[in-house]
């Protein structure tokens, strides 16, 4: 399911004293099937252009396209539901939303309310506290008797269970230790691997995005400045220095160089801290 935005922009509280035009004129497409990351400093308009995934948000200019359906201004509420089901969106720490009396019933919360069978939205639940590493017996207990990285991986399960095509993910390791960090990222890229869905990654991670994207998108104040494959994003280093973006180094940084990105080995320009 192909995305695009086109002529996009997004004010906030217009016609107000605290408006704020967050994107403008945003021209991009996110190809089916790719795992695209989205890229660009706080501010930069990354979670406004997310929230128009899933008509959370509804462009106040142009028009945004996920599959076949088309959203504008004039859009009404109910016809963005079924966009809801198809795109899961993975909130910055998503275990805040937790809410239900045990794990098995908040992650067949989703599920159910988009009319998913019983059984079916039960079996589900089951299956991704499996695959997602957590021990036996959670599905019984209450998610806040759980450890932060677990109470973490029930939120993600409950957007797993609704078996989305578009996964959005907007920094979904914030607050992680490094090893947790790598353990979340490997997973959802296994799962993009095995599935066939769109991942989208909202980071400030040049790392992350090396690592794991075969699509980018940069963002700066409200505009999309940049995108392609990494190893062309990351050839116009110069570029992304004026928008004090660093090109990373380490395992990501010789990846980019084996496809071509023409970057020499060594001390990289600059690196992806701030
Ligand atoms: P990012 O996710 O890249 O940090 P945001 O999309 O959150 O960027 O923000 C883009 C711009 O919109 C920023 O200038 C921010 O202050 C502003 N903004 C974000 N949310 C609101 C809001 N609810 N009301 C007014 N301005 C907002």
């Amino acid at each position: 399911m192909d995305i695009a935005l086109e002529q996009v922009g997004y004010t906030y509280a217009a016609g107000t004293p605290f408006q704020k035009q967050a994107l403008h004129d945003v021209n991009v497409r996110i190809p089916s099937g790719s795992y695209t990351a989205i890229i660009g400093h706080t501010g930069s308009g990354k979670s406004t252009l997310l929230q128009h995934l899933n008509g959370l948000l509804k462009p106040t200019a142009g028009i945004v396209r996920i599959g076949d359906t088309q959203v504008t201004k004039e859009t009404k509420g109910k016809q963005l539901k079924p966009i809801r089901r198809k795109v899961g969106i993975v909130f910055q720490f998503p275990e805040h939303q937790l809410f239900e009396e045990n794990v098995l019933k908040d992650i067949m919360f989703g599920p159910l309310n988009f009319g998913v069978e019983e059984e079916e939205a039960k079996a589900r639940a089951l299956r991704w506290i499996e695959r997602l590493g957590l021990p036996e017996g959670t599905a019984e207990k209450s998610p806040f008797d759980l450890s932060g990285g677990q109470m973490r991986r029930v939120a993600i399960a409950g957007v797993l269970a609704m078996e989305p095509d578009v996964l959005v993910l907007d920094e979904p390791t914030a607050g992680l230790d490094p090893a947790g960090r790598k353990e979340i990222m490997d997973l959802f890229y296994e799962l993009h691997e095995q599935r066939d869905m769109t991942t989208i990654l909202v980071t400030h991670s040049m790392e992350d995005a090396a690592r794991y994207a075969d699509h980018m998108i940069v963002m700066h104040d409200g505009m999309d400045v940049l995108q392609g494959p990494p190893g062309e994003v990351f050839a116009d280093a110069e570029r992304l220095a004026e928008w004090r973006l660093g090109v990373p180094r380490t395992v990501s940084f010789q990846r980019l160089y084996e496809e071509g990105a023409g970057l020499p080995p060594g001390p990289p320009a600059l690196t992806e801290e701030q």
